[in-house]
């Protein structure tokens, strides 16, 4: 293994070592050395703080997590999330002198800066430098991006959309966002609010969203309007795990409004095809978990609403990393192998 003052021994040379005998070796592919250091990636909200280590080939070391008050201020969560960040690198045996990267995910509009400029997720938050305060607290510059943005980037690397240059990204969760990798590039938009999925306006007159406006997507298709849909079947005390189970399970009131719910995501999904033209459309977040019968159903609402050229050239599909694909995107950002 070469090692030089030049690359503070973060780079290596890819089959060097079967090499080393040779008098002359042509030069190999150079790479990260994964146990040169450790990345760090945060995700924050709605619900949850997640803090993980990993190596530098994104093999994760250590993971903590725990609750996130969505209407606590901004600062306690933030010391929460740098002590958690402290606790992983602990239980990853790994110093902060290690570290040399570390990236957010946050599900809201995310300025050039790290300045969380709209968030209705959690409350408070708007205005926060979220990228300096973290890195104030832990000691290492933090990049910040949005959540979907990160997922959809993980997703490109090592999951459903490798090799793809137009595609949608779509986390279906607590709130529904999307990214949107137009030409190879992800589209961020002219103040890094393209993709505002959950807020396009579904039904005129409409429940009021948590953004202020009415009859968002997000109030008829996310996690919690589905609940609440479903107290009056499961009570007040149903979980997305449940609901999940319930599907699989064949309960008819919870298929129903699963149902209805992938629909209005579809139908808002085939406008965006009809507009951008993408090969792929990726579903993730916690209902992409309700597997087919969910995408199943937003397929054809996409297929029904779209303009028919774009419906043939696009295919629906769950993404491949599963709930954690932002935070995978997290340390591909914190270990600078994707660009945003
Ligand atoms: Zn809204």
């Amino acid at each position: 293994v070469r090692r030089g003052p030049a690359t503070n021994g973060v780079v290596v040379e890819e089959g060097a070592q079967a090499q080393q005998t040779a008098r002359w070796r042509p030069p190999g592919r150079l790479r990260l050395d994964p146990s040169a250091g450790a990345v760090l990636a945060f995700s924050l909200g709605p619900e949850q703080l997640r803090v993980s280590v990993a190596n530098l080939d994104m093999r994760v070391l250590a993971e903590r997590s725990g609750a996130l008050d969505p209407d606590a201020p901004a600062a306690v969560s933030l010391d929460r999330a740098a002590a958690l960040a402290e606790q992983a690198l602990a239980a990853a045996g790994v110093d902060i002198g290690a570290v040399i990267g570390a990236a957010a995910a946050i599900p809201g509009v995310i300025g050039r800066d790290g300045t969380v400029v709209a968030c209705s997720a959690l409350r408070g938050w708007t205005g926060v430098a979220a990228g300096d305060e973290l890195a104030r607290r832990i000691g290492v510059p933090v990049d910040v991006e949005n959540d979907a943005n990160l997922a959809a980037l993980a997703e490109l690397r090592r999951g459903a959309a490798v090799g793809a240059a137009d595609v949608v990204y779509v986390k279906a969760s607590t709130g529904i966002g999307a990214a949107l990798v137009l030409g190879g590039r992800l589209h961020r938009g002219a103040a890094g609010a393209a993709g505002e999925l959950g807020h396009v306006q579904v039904r005129a007159g409409g429940a009021v969203c948590r953004c202020g406006s009415r009859g968002c997507l997000e109030t008829v298709a996310a996690v919690p309007a589905l609940l609440d849909a479903l107290e009056p079947l499961h009570g007040p005390n149903l979980g997305v795990d449940e609901l999940l189970a319930l599907v699989a399970a064949g309960d008819p009131g919870t298929r129903r409004v699963v149902k209805d719910a992938a629909r209005a995501l579809g139908r808002a999904l085939a406008d965006v095809c009809t507009h951008l033209n993408p090969a792929l459309v990726v579903v993730g977040g916690e209902l992409a978990g309700a597997g087919e019968p969910y995408l199943r159903w937003v397929r054809l609402a996409v297929e029904h609403w779209a303009q028919p050229s774009a419906v043939e050239a696009v295919e629906v599909v769950p993404g491949a990393l599963g709930p954690h694909a932002e935070t995978l995107g997290a340390l591909a950002l914190a270990a600078r192998a994707v660009q945003v």
